[in-house]
């Protein structure tokens, strides 16, 4: 196994310059990543983005064209899979079906005579994945969520350093799909296990990340903590994604005002270069005033449509003095100090400088 000191400074694990295509179809594009020991990351984007490309390559199942993999600093780009020390786990459970529970745990624990002290390390796996006495089950006899946990019970048996998961919930509803990402979470960081996980789903990335990597037509377009990720996207593109998001056509005034229909709106940053934005905000970085004082970034808007949504309502917006803008607005109920809201009325809205992210128009 690679050296694992811990005066090594270079990181777990290192992509440089990873390109795949398949025939002039670019799926990966010069991909550079560093992911640190322990660290929990989530690669995250649409189909066809490139995730299971990237995926593939770490784990050695395929080759790049051009760039290279390194695992604590060592090249290993063409080292054969069975060398690199990973587990790994797919969507489709990939079990087999005339094996029980415990030897397709133990499939991969050599020496194979060595079966007492295999079926302690069985035993302890599946009281970890929550799957206690279950050796003697065959796959067809379990659900979906049992059969994804013996899966990675199968992937951490022989403790590898690295987890590569590639979309290992996506298959399962959405109950267990929670409570699995809940565990997978859980566990990772008791056994400290760095990892990198493929998911389309943007609320368990931010879920259960160390850090998100967003990707999209076979490159990253932002690296970040989750919060970072959903606060403060680095483009159009990763704001979109990740979450709700409103987008209001503005004018620069100054170097951090501006101008939106015929109001003016303070920013918390300066604005980049140029004259043409798109303001960006959170539905629930709207905030509802209880009475009307003139104060920066508030404005008075009119109730198009209110729409229960359990924890939150979700209110539809036309502020006045920005014709044709309609904003979308999640309240949480209990905050708010008056009585419910309805349709047509008018209520002063606050539009946070700190909240609001400016981007070029025209930029993706
Ligand atoms: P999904 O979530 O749908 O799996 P993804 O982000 O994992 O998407 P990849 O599987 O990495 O995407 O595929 C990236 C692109 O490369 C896709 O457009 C796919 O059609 C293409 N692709 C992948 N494998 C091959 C292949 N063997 N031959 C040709 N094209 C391929």
């Amino acid at each position: 196994k690679p050296d694992d000191s811990p005066l090594s400074a270079a990181p777990h694990l290192a992509v440089d310059g990873l390109a795949r295509r398949y025939g002039t179809f670019t799926a990966l594009d010069a991909v550079s990543l560093q992911i640190r020991k322990g660290e929990f990351v989530c690669l995250l984007g649409p189909s066809g983005c490139g995730k299971t490309t990237l995926l593939r390559l770490i784990a050695g199942l395929d080759v790049p064209d051009s760039g290279r993999v390194l695992a604590h600093g060592a090249d290993i780009t063409r080292l054969a899979p069975a060398r690199r020390d990973y587990g790994i786990v797919f969507q489709s459970y990939a079990l087999f079906p005339n094996l029980t529970v415990a030897d397709n745990i133990a499939y991969g624990l050599i020496p194979r005579r060595e079966r007492a002290r295999h079926r302690e390390r069985v035993r302890d796996l599946l009281d970890m994945v929550g799957l206690p006495g279950a050796e003697e089950k065959y796959p067809a006899a379990l659900s979906g969520g049992q059969q994804q946990r013996v899966a990675l019970a199968r992937a951490l048996a022989t403790s590898p350093g690295l987890l590569l998961l590639d979309e290992p919930l996506s298959a399962l509803d959405a109950r267990v799909r929670d409570k699995l990402r809940d565990e997978l979470k859980r566990l990772q960081k008791k056994l400290g296990v760095t990892t990198l996980m493929v998911t389309h789903d943007q609320a368990e990335a931010l879920a259960i990340a160390d850090t998100v990597v967003v990707m999209n037509h076979g490159r990253i377009e932002q690296v970040g903590t989750p919060s970072e990720i959903y606060r403060r996207p680095a483009s159009r593109f990763v704001a979109e994604f990740v979450g709700e998001a409103n987008w209001l056509a503005a004018r620069r005034v100054s170097d951090d005002v501006v101008e939106v229909g015929s109001h003016t709106l303070q920013l918390g940053q300066p604005l980049p270069a140029g004259d043409a934005f798109t303001l960006f905000l959170r539905p629930e970085d709207i905030l509802i005033r209880a009475q009307w004082e003139p104060a920066a970034n508030t404005v008075l808007a009119r109730v198009a449509d209110v729409a229960f949504a359990g924890a939150l309502t979700r209110l539809k917006l036309s502020p006045e003095g920005m014709p044709g803008v309609t904003l979308t607005a999640d309240l949480c109920p209990s905050m708010l100090s008056r009585q419910p809201i309805v349709p047509g009325e008018i209520v002063p809205i606050a539009l946070p400088a700190a909240r609001l992210i400016a981007y070029p128009e025209g930029a993706p």
